[in-house]
């Protein structure tokens, strides 16, 4: 380490609270040393009350970027000079880079999920999704997949705080892209198994499945599942959800969450720093396994 960081090396940062358990540190710093490049990734505990401090301090000390996450997804984009356009449609920025002083916020998390399907030949584009979720993962994945080119996205979620935002997911999506969008109530259960009857792909995107909510899922039973269904779990500790156990049990084709993670990574390491992240040595490093 001693010989890695010089006066040169370049800083990217991570903002976040709680955050000392990211895996985030791990995976850039062991990319960046793999390929030689003269970069450091640190982690930095911030909440909404010092965000607009951090973003000017990024600014002040010349970071080449940062990735951001909770509590600080939705709040950071007016600190920042440019939005991309899915950071803009999801009203979330994940990483921030530092053009000379002009600071845009992308969202990567989306683009990582696709990415990671591509990665286990799974091609969505022009097929119909359903997904549970309208937080900040499912409305990035959501708004990427319109974007990308899934023909149909049937969205499901609970009567909580996130159902106005799906609302005004699904408007975007029908208003600015050529997906054909529709929210249902996550507890109707005859539209849901209607929905998946005609579904490419079924995703859970909510938090059911980790903590508190381990072993928990939204699906009733295995009855709602056929073979040839591919399933998909944002959730990645644990690394099988019971929605990924069902899935199992029925013969489907399944993908977790650290798909989704390390493409996310891949993207902003790629926004940094103009090169591909080494994907096949950082699963093999990390011990990554995101399909069956
Ligand atoms: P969020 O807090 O923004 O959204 C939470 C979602 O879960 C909402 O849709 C909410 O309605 C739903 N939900 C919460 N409790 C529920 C319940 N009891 N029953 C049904 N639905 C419930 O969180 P987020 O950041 O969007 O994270 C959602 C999931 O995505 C988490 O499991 C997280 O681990 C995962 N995630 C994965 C990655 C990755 O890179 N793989 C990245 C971000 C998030």
């Amino acid at each position: 380490m001693a010989e890695r960081l010089t006066g040169h090396t370049e800083l990217i940062g991570l903002m976040a609270y709680p955050i000392r358990h990211s895996s985030s540190p791990a995976m850039h710093n062991e990319a960046f040393a793999y390929l030689g490049l003269d970069y450091a990734y640190l982690a930095f505990e911030v909440d909404n009350s010092t965000l607009e401090d951090a973003v000017k301090g990024l600014r002040a000390l010349k970071l080449v970027g940062s990735n951001v996450s909770m509590p600080n997804k939705t709040v950071v984009g007016q600190y920042l000079d440019h939005l991309s356009p899915a950071a803009e449609l999801c009203g979330a920025v994940n990483t921030i880079t530092n053009d000379n002083g002009v600071l845009t916020g992308h969202i990567t998390d989306g683009i990582g999920f696709m990415q990671a399907l591509k990665d286990y030949d799974i091609d969505p584009i022009g097929k119909k999704m359903t997904i549970a979720g309208a937080g900040g993962a499912a409305t990035a994945i959501e708004i990427q997949a319109a974007l990308d080119g899934v023909k149909e996205i049937s969205i499901f979620n609970i009567h909580d705080k996130f159902w106005d935002n799906a609302v005004e997911t699904v408007r975007k999506i029908n208003e600015k892209t050529d997906c054909k969008a529709a929210l249902y109530d996550l507890d109707d259960k005859e539209q849901l198994r209607k929905e998946i009857e005609d579904s490419y792909m079924l995703v859970n995107a909510t938090g059911m499945g980790m903590k508190p909510l381990e072993g928990q899922t939204w699906l009733p039973d295995t009855s709602y599942l056929r073979p040839d269904l591919i399933c998909c779990d944002t959730v990645y500790a644990p690394l099988e959800t019971k929605f990924l156990s069902m899935a199992r049990e029925v013969g489907c084709k399944r993908q977790n969450g650290l798909g989704m993670m390390l493409f996310q990574g891949a993207a902003a390491f790629k926004l940094w720093t103009g090169r591909d992240m080494p994907i096949e040595h950082m699963k093999e490093v990390l011990n990554i396994k995101y399909g069956d």
